[in-house]
């Protein structure tokens, strides 16, 4: 397995949140590490430091106090040998001060660290002295100071370091021994080394703030000088040393990592024996001393491991917020995506987009194939006109330049559009589409997209157009029964033998005007009128003649009324004529010009000829009556008068 697929399976396996943590971690334990590698490596750059700084600083010290003990030991090898041999006798002393002691004052100050000489006999007395006077003048009886010790024959001895209480200073004699010619002791010349001189040449040599500088002896371990000082501690030799303990072996320099030893600090050690004496020097680094520099480095990466640390949790939790909201984000857009594409996979309606410059199709959804027979991807990257009828191409793209041209102008209205279009399908059936166009706009207000919504409206548009044919024949019809019922209600009203209005109109009709005229003060007149024997017309030329001879009254009659009068067939053979609007001598004339008229008729039927008569009643509102009742009885009395009167005449009513 490779490392890209490798990587790949560890993407898989954890989220990019969980990578984004692992990332940060890994960054700051590798930072840690670094770090911790660094401190470490300085720690023990420091540790392996310490011990050669400490070897040093005693090879430093050692190499002056040596060089000192060897310029006093010329010193002293040099009196030892020019003083005259005599001059160690006690008897002599007196005789041999001047010589002697002016001898001592050549010697003295030559080196700030001794303060003088002295001259002894071999008892230890006192015999002559140079530079300070205070020191003390009785050696005898000193422990370090034996025979034994002095004529053991090495020429170099060491006294135990001496306070001086007058001053409060520390001594260290330096002793070399006078001899005869046969090696007998003759007395001794002593040099004092001042340890308060001495001490201050440690201060010139480097060991720290807790940095620790000594002068033991090498033949029994004690302490001669330290600095800093542990009281009670000069001329003891301290409790199983292992410094000292490597001395006794041998060992001519080493070092030692000791803790706590003497006054409680932990320190590096090295010693170093001084050539030819029997002393060694002490330099001890104290631990915190040669670690400050580190521990101050720790501290430093410490706070800053711990801002590194902070700052990055403060990023990775910012980071993590950022991946959530992106994800909570890009959920609700994968969960609106997913919603938006289920209803453009599902819709009946074809949904699709185009790209406007290249005014090519970019989604088309599966709609299209219900609807034209077309698969997606028959329609995907095809101009918009390739399946329009060429009609609809024309018009659609006309369409399109002259919105387009709107937008850019700035017209916020021109972005969705509804049009019909005609489209071609598979098999060649054209079909009717109404089609919503949105045009998307890009951020400088160009549009880029549009996205479109098809519907197949070809069954609405001829169900519509039924609709339309069925609405037209419906009106047709509606029409039609209009017209029938107005023949319908003129049927009800007239009378079907001879088309004049039936009784129940009049009623209704003269009530209306009699009402009127009373109103508006108008006159009116009412003519009633029957044939003269018509039963004989009946008895002699059947009923049906009588019929003809009922229709051509009536079409004469209407052929000499007033449109506004209302002629009736009032019984069998009697009629009744309304007038509105007429005084009674005009409704005089008029009923005597049709009583003419009738007089004047000649039915021919075969080779007869048939004429008869009418008579008639007039009677008039308001003088004969006021009400529809009284003017029609008052007009059929006057037609009774008429009838008794001999018929073929006319009669107005008198009371
Ligand atoms: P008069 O001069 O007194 O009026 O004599 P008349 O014979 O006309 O008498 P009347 O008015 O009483 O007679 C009515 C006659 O009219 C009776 C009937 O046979 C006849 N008649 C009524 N209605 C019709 C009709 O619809 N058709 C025909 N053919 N005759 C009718
Ligand atoms: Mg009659
Ligand atoms: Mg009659």
């Amino acid at each position: 397995m490779g490392i890209t697929s490798s990587g790949q399976l560890i993407g898989r396996a954890f989220g990019p949140r969980v990578r984004l943590v692992l990332f940060f971690v890994f960054t700051w334990l590798g930072v840690a590490l670094l770090l911790a590698f660094l401190l470490h490596e300085g720690r023990r750059e420091a540790e392996r430091k310490a011990p050669s700084v400490a070897l040093g600083v005693t090879s430093l010290l050692e190499a002056r106090l040596a060089a000192t003990m060897r310029r006093l030991q010329g010193n002293l090898e040099h009196l030892a040998a020019s003083l005259p041999r005599e001059a160690f006798r006690p008897l002599a002393v007196e005789r041999f001060r001047e010589t002697v002691v002016n001898e001592l004052e050549l010697f003295s100050g030559q080196f700030p660290e001794v303060s003088g000489f002295r001259v002894m006999d071999a008892s230890g007395h006192l015999l002559y002295a140079s530079g300070v006077a205070q020191l003390p003048t009785e050696f005898v009886g000193r422990s370090y100071f034996g025979a034994s010790e002095v004529q053991s024959g090495i020429a170099l001895h060491f006294s135990e370091v001496i306070v001086d209480k007058a001053s409060g200073r520390s001594f260290l004699f330096v002793i070399q021994s006078v001899r005869d010619t046969h090696g007998d002791l003759l007395g001794l010349v002593a040099a004092p080394l001042d340890l308060d001189v001495l001490a201050k040449t440690f201060e010139t040599i480097n060991v720290g703030a807790k940095g620790m500088l000594g002068i033991w002896r090498a033949d029994d371990g004690r302490q001669i000088l330290q600095r800093p000082v542990v009281y009670g501690r000069v001329n003891q030799a301290s409790e199983g040393n292992p410094l000292y303990r490597r001395i006794e072996s041998g060992e001519k320099s080493g070092t030692m990592r000791l803790p706590e030893m003497l006054d409680g600090i932990e320190r590096v050690y090295a010693f170093q024996r001084i050539a030819d004496y029997p002393l060694y020097v002490e330099g001890g680094l104290a631990v915190d001393d040669y670690l400050a520099e580190w521990r101050q480095m720790l501290w430093i990466a410490l706070v800053s491991g711990l801002l590194l640390f902070l700052s990055l949790s403060l990023v990775l939790i910012r980071l993590l917020r950022a991946e959530n909201e992106e994800e909570v984000i890009a959920g609700k857009l994968a969960e609106s995506e997913a919603r938006y594409r289920m209803l453009a996979e599902n819709s009946h309606d074809v949904i699709w987009t185009l790209d406007i410059p290249s005014r090519r199709y970019t989604y088309v959804s599966p709609s299209i194939t219900d609807m034209c027979g077309y698969l997606p991807d028959e329609i995907v990257g095809q101009t918009i006109d390739a399946r329009l009828t060429s009609e609809s191409a024309t018009r659609l793209a006309q369409d399109i330049d002259q919105r387009l041209r709107r937008i850019a102008a700035g017209d916020k209205t021109a972005n969705v559009v509804v049009t019909e279009l005609e489209q071609v399908c598979k098999d060649g059936e054209v079909i009717s589409t109404e089609v919503v166009s949105s045009y998307l706009l890009d951020g400088d207000g160009v549009a880029h997209t549009i996205l479109g919504i098809t519907r197949n409206v070809s069954e609405r548009k001829a169900a519509e157009q039924a609709l339309r044919e069925t609405n037209r024949q419906l009106h047709a019809r509606i029409e039609e029964i209009g017209r029938l019922q107005v023949a319908l209600q003129e049927l009800a009203v007239r009378d079907s033998l001879t088309g004049l209005y039936n009784r129940r109109y009049l009623d209704e009709t003269l009530e209306r005007e009699v009402s009127r005229a009373r109103r508006e003060g108008n006159p009116l007149s009412l003519v009633m009128l029957d044939i003269d024997y018509f039963k004989r017309v009946n008895d002699t030329y059947g009923h049906q003649v009588g019929d003809e001879a009922l229709r051509i009254l009536a079409t004469t009659l209407l052929a000499d009324i007033r449109t506004e009068d209302v002629a009736c067939r009032y019984g069998g053979e009697e009629f009744l004529i309304l007038l509105p609007n007429m005084p009674l001598e005009t409704a005089v004339q008029r009923a005597e010009a049709w009583r003419r008229s009738i007089e004047e008729l000649s039915i021919a039927l075969g080779n007869f000829h048939i004429t008869f008569t009418i008579s008639l009643g007039v009677a008039a509102y308001p003088e004969h009556g006021k009400t529809p009742d009284d003017l029609t009885r008052c007009a059929d009395q006057a037609l009774y008068h008429a009838k008794h009167e001999g018929r073929n005449q006319i009669s107005i009513f008198s009371a």
